[in-house]
């Protein structure tokens, strides 16, 4: 290779050059053969709903889908092919020719019937490890940590409890302190919730018809739920099979309504169902790569609403005189629950072993107290979970952590509420939180 071009070489090269730099034609784009792909996800997703109970998580798209769903139901054969058939046609749309929302389109369609496929393997017997079988659902590898690594956080809250017996019930003692009276449980979750909904309102713009209602319930493996309901509407269920700690008002408030799943799933039915015509996100399946989001966006919304001491602050000067508990404690709490939160990791570890059956459930239940730390009622209710969710725990933690890594980026808080925002309106999943 000469080392370097004469002048009429380099002018050679470069009329060349400026005739390959002619841009070729795009290609057609392909965003219009993802339409029947929808439409065809929703029967799928309502038929598995069949084998699955629980799968579709919310639906409010027309009642016809849901009745022929239940009148005209495909063997549980028929629907994996039909996933697969609906995860290839859409590998096959060129990302190329696609926006980069359609792109998230594309995506969330292949990832969402992965997982109906799996589900209904789950559901025919086939019994994954634990790490395959949650990237199978929602795309992302747990890393397990083994138990001991946690140590150094139990060491923590050895501190902020001491004195004698084991720790979870020195624990569990000081949680007792922080117990909302029965009577004063709505007043507290109202305001909670309405303080939520403020500081949501004041970076992201709500429609006018969007509302909750909220409940109490009892006997269910969870401490709160959101049942959305289609055209802004959400049932917030709280289980009062336990008593409720001043500290879950703010938590629940954001997770289940705002920015949590309320918004998430009106935010999706605006920009999505309503504006785009993409009938698929009428239906919302409780396992696939958008729980990760759900869950994820629903627990680092309390961080992103509720900044810095904000939360300790609101709940100081608000919801414990509500609750009718001293202000002055409210600090101690604080400490505890963050000292806390470096535990969540912890049941990943231990789901991972019982679910293999590698410990028993008896084993399970003390080392989700020792590592809770928490009395016996409250870890029986996180196995109760784990028998009934399996692998979608990792969604809270993993996703929490993956969801801030990616919100945060953006910058100030103003740049922070605006990605979550995309986040919320957008297909996304969890390869998106890049
Ligand atoms: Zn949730």
């Amino acid at each position: 290779m000469p080392r370097q071009l004469t002048f009429a070489a380099v002018a050679a090269v470069s009329v060349l050059a400026l005739a390959a730099c002619k841009p070729p034609a795009p290609p057609p784009s392909q965003a219009a053969l993802l339409d029947p792909i929808g439409r065809d996800f929703i029967a799928l997703a309502l038929e598995v709903d069949n084998y699955d109970p629980g799968f579709v998580d919310a639906y409010y798209g027309p009642p016809e889908a849901q009745a022929t769903a239940k009148t005209k139901p495909r063997t549980a054969e028929q629907l994996k092919a039909e996933a697969q058939r609906l995860m290839a046609a859409a590998e096959k749309v060129d990302p190329a020719t696609l926006t980069p929302i359609e792109a998230k389109r594309r995506a969330y369609l292949i990832g969402q019937s992965k997982a109906a496929f799996t589900r209904l393997e789950m559901k025919g017997g086939k019994n994954m490890p634990f790490q395959d079988e949650a990237e199978a659902l929602f795309g992302v590898r747990p890393d397990l940590k083994p138990l001991e690594s946690y140590d150094a956080v139990l060491a923590k809250i050895e501190a902020l409890a001491p004195g004698p017996g084991d720790l979870p019930s020195r624990v569990d003692a000081f949680n007792k302190r922080y117990i909302v009276p029965a009577d004063k449980l709505d007043a507290v979750m109202k305001a909670a919730i309405a303080e939520c909904r403020k500081r949501t309102m004041a970076h992201i713009a709500l429609p006018t018809n969007e509302k909750f209602d909220l409940e109490f319930v009892k006997n269910k493996p969870w401490s709160g739920y959101n049942w959305y309901k289609g055209n802004g509407h959400s049932l917030i269920q709280v289980n009062t099979d336990l008593p409720v700690r001043i500290g879950r008002a703010v938590d629940l408030g954001c997770h289940e309504g705002y920015p949590g799943h309320h918004v998430l799933n009106l935010l999706n039915e605006e920009n999505l169902t309503k504006k785009r015509g993409w009938v698929e996100f009428a239906v919302n399946p409780l396992y696939g790569p958008q729980s990760l989001i759900s869950e994820g966006s629903a627990n680092y919304g309390i961080e992103l609403a509720f900044p810095g001491d904000d939360q300790l602050k609101f709940e100081k000067e608000v919801l414990y005189p509500l609750a009718g508990l001293d202000p002055k404690t409210a600090d101690a709490y604080d400490q505890m629950r963050k000292a806390s939160a470096g535990l969540v990791g912890a049941q990943n570890t231990i789901a991972d072993a019982y679910l293999a059956g590698r410990i028993d459930k008896d084993t399970a239940i003390a080392q989700l107290m020792k590592y809770g730390p928490s009395a016996k009622p409250t870890a029986t209710q996180r196995l109760s979970f784990i028998d009934t969710y399996r692998s979608y725990i990792i969604n809270y933690g993993i996703g929490k952590d993956m969801v801030q890594a990616h919100i945060e980026k953006a910058g100030d808080q103003d740049a922070r509420w605006k990605a979550m925002e995309t986040l919320l309106s957008e297909p996304s999943v969890s390869s998106d939180l890049k």
